[in-house]
Order: structure tokens, then C-alpha cells, then sequence
């Protein structure tokens, strides 16, 4: 089981980064309820509210509600990073997410003991997890990040990140250099091209 990377941008941008690309090959970091499962414990508290684990079933049903709730969050995601609002779908399917568990704001300590607001909901199961996800992707889209989603340049990068900085401009270091290694690569390519000087004449049928 290949684990999806964790950009760690936004929880919601995580989730629509379990669509990932190793090799030119796709792959689902979320298909089935195992990988579901540990996707979840990696996330951790960024989908719990402060507790350390979601705890709680996993099943056929669960994996098929985070794949409806990915699909809308890059859906909305690829409009973002085109500079366009989320279509009225989307924002609908997202709200209904979010209403599903109450939950209220809250400043939250990260490893290093600064705070981060974060939404919290009583309770640490999967399915708090879906309405975590959809309010932190609401958040993203409704304020000031909204303008930094960027989808990843790179060649056959899937991935979303937050331009946080002006001078990044992939999501990973790794997509950075096999950019420019394409970037160069297409420049030889291009030098080594010659015009043709003689192109073959056209040839008249006989009859
Ligand atoms: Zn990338």
C-alpha cells in the first residue's frame, strides 16, 4: 500500500492529495478501508479536534463518502487555482459536510506550541473527520488562502499546495527538479531539431 503525501498545507488539500502520482502511474491513497483507516491515523489530530487518533469504524460506506467529499474538494480546488469561486454545487455539497456534526472554533497548540485556530466537534470518528475536512476547505476558500491554491506544475503532478511563499512554485522540492529537468530536457530536444531544406516533392499518381 503506497501512502499518499502529507504536504501538510491543509487538511482538506491532503485529502484531494490521496489522488497522487508516482511514476506516471496514479494511485488512490484512500481506495479501501485499510488504507482509508491509515490515512485517518496520519492525519490525526488535524481531523480529530485535538484527540490523537480518529477512532471509530471503517467501512465500504465511509471510503465512499471521502471519495465523494475529495471529488468536491478538487473540484473546487482546480477552479481556485484558475482564480475562479467554487460553483454553487460544490459549496453546497461542502456546507452539508461541515452541518453534519456541530463543531465550534477553537485555538489549538501544534507540536511547537503555537496556535492554530482549528474547527473542534465533540467526539474523534470518522465520520467528525468528514465534517473536519469539509469546514477546513470551506475556511480555504472563504479567506485570504483561497488566492495561494495552486495545482503543481510539474509534469504528471496531480497535487494542490498553497503558494505560501513567491518564490515556491511546486509542491515539493522533488517536482521542482523534475520540472526543470523536463524544462531542459525539452530545450535540447528543441536545438537538435533542423528544419528540413529539401522536403520530399509531392508524387503525381499515374493512371
Ligand atoms: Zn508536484
Amino acid at each position: 500500500m503506497r501512502k499518499p503525501p502529507m504536504i501538510g498545507d491543509s487538511i482538506a488539500l491532503d485529502l484531494a492529495n490521496t489522488h497522487f502520482n508516482v511514476r506516471k502511474r496514479l494511485f488512490d491513497g484512500i481506495e479501501s478501508e485499510p488504507a482509508l483507516a491509515s490515512w485517518l491515523k496520519d492525519a490525526g489530530p488535524r481531523v480529530t479536534g485535538g484527540a490523537d487518533t480518529p477512532d471509530g469504524v471503517v467501512n465500504k460506506n465511509l471510503v465512499i463518502r471521502f471519495h465523494e467529499l475529495r471529488d468536491v474538494i478538487r473540484a473546487a480546488g482546480a477552479r481556485a487555482a484558475d482564480g475562479l469561486p467554487p460553483l454553487a454545487v460544490e459549496v453546497e455539497a461542502l456546507n452539508a459536510f461541515a452541518r453534519s456534526i456541530p463543531s465550534s472554533p477553537q485555538l489549538l497548540p501544534d507540536d511547537e506550541g503555537v496556535w492554530h485556530l482549528r474547527a473542534h466537534a465533540d467526539g474523534a470518528t470518522p465520520e467528525v473527520a468528514l465534517a473536519m475536512i469539509s469546514a477546513d476547505m470551506l475556511t480555504l476558500l472563504g479567506g485570504p488562502r483561497a488566492q495561494q491554491l495552486r495545482a503543481c506544475p510539474a509534469p504528471n503532478c496531480p497535487l494542490f499546495f498553497l503558494q505560501d511563499r513567491p518564490r515556491r512554485h511546486w509542491c515539493s522540492p522533488a517536482c521542482g527538479t523534475r520540472a526543470r529537468a523536463a524544462a531542459s530536457y525539452a530545450r535540447h530536444a528543441q536545438a537538435r531539431t533542423r528544419p528540413l531544406h529539401n522536403p520530399p516533392r509531392s508524387v503525381t499518381p499515374t493512371t
